[in-house]
């Protein structure tokens, strides 16, 4: 089938995340010219470099300082073309995603992990225990999942057009007074190292920061470690009732592997599991495992890593 297909692009520290050339991907497995749309601007001259894409959208504009979805959604909906929008299933994404199909009256589908012309998508539900394949008729949103599909490579020229909708939303923050953490989130990291009630105390979390900005990773949390301890905050935790992360490569450290906390993680490309217990259950869905305390495995962990990279 083909048709239009419209990707609102994903944005980290003002330039494109990886999740874009992913959602490039996944759209050239259904065909049809695909627009990308960057909102604030962000990222647009590295997507016109991805192959397959035939136009960019950059649209500037004071509502995009600050994030509001019905701000943002507003300025970037009168630029959509054809029946089928993609976004990711970041937190922002889905927002951004269930914003736009309400004002376009469009069904959406969060969170899909496959695409196939016709289009039938497929995403896990009950906590990642089963796989759902639905039949989506166009016109549809749909988010997609971090890491779930193959990125489309570099080499594009697509035309960038640049539009400013400055005065024109009806709703702009105009100051965030919260703002969001320095560090990496767990949610857009390429690897993920988390803690559990096993690191004995928060300020033991510092060994996972350190190897963390050693290897460029984020560091996350069980509901465990987030519950007993009030330095860890919420925004760390990955799970049912947390996030759900798809890195490359998710470390977990100190955690006991319950059902809860598997439904956040196990779909990581690459799992090591780090516990004393070989009995732990952590170890059942792990690709490697290292029965030993983290305090005689993280310094280890960390020399070889840190002479990897160095490399
Ligand atoms: C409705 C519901 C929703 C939930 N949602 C989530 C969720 O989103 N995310 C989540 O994580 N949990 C969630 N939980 C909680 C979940 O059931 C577990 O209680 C929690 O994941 C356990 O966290 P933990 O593995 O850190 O702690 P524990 O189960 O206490 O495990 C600690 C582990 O650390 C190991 N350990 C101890 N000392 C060391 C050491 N020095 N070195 C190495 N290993 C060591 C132990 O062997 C043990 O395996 C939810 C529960 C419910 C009921």
């Amino acid at each position: 089938m083909i048709m239009d297909i419209t990707i609102i692009s994903e944005v980290s520290n003002d330039s494109l995340h990886p999740v874009t050339a992913q959602m490039v991907g996944a759209a050239s497995s259904i065909g049809g010219p695909v627009s990308v749309i960057c909102p604030g601007g962000f990222g647009s001259v590295e997507a016109a470099k991805i192959a397959g894409v035939s136009k960019v959208i950059s649209i500037e504009g004071d509502c995009f300082d600050s994030y509001d979805s019905m701000a943002w959604s507003g300025a970037i909906e009168p630029f959509i073309e054809g029946d089928l929008v993609l976004t990711s299933s970041s937190t922002l994404g889905r927002e951004i995603s269930s914003a736009i199909a309400a004002k376009k009256g469009f069904p959406v589908v969060q969170d899909i992990t496959s695409l196939d012309d016709g289009i039938s998508v497929t995403r896990s539900i009950f906590s990642g225990k089963a796989i759902e394949e639905l039949e989506v008729s166009v016109p549809c949103v749909l988010s997609i999942r971090a890491n779930s599909f193959q990125p489309a490579d570099v080499g594009g020229e697509a035309e960038i057009s640049t539009v400013n909708v400055s005065q024109q939303v009806s709703v702009a923050v105009k100051e965030a007074l919260a703002k969001a953490g320095e560090r990496l989130d767990v949610a857009e990291a390429d690897i993920v190292i988390s803690g559990g009630r096993g690191m004995g105390n928060p300020s033991n979390f510092s060994h996972l920061y350190e190897l963390a900005d050693e290897i460029g990773a984020a560091v996350g949390a069980s509901r465990a470690a987030v519950d007993t301890w009030e330095e860890i905050p919420h925004s760390m935790q990955v799970g049912q009732t947390g996030k759900t992360v798809t890195p490359n490569l998710y470390i977990a450290v100190g955690i006991s592997g319950a059902i809860q906390h598997l439904a956040g993680m196990r779909s990581s490309k690459y799992i090591l599991a780090i516990n004393k217990d070989p009995e732990a259950p952590i170890f059942g869905i792990a690709d490697y495992g290292i029965v030993a305390t983290w305090e005689e495995s993280i310094p280890a962990l960390k020399e070889h890593l840190s002479a990897i990279m160095s490399d």
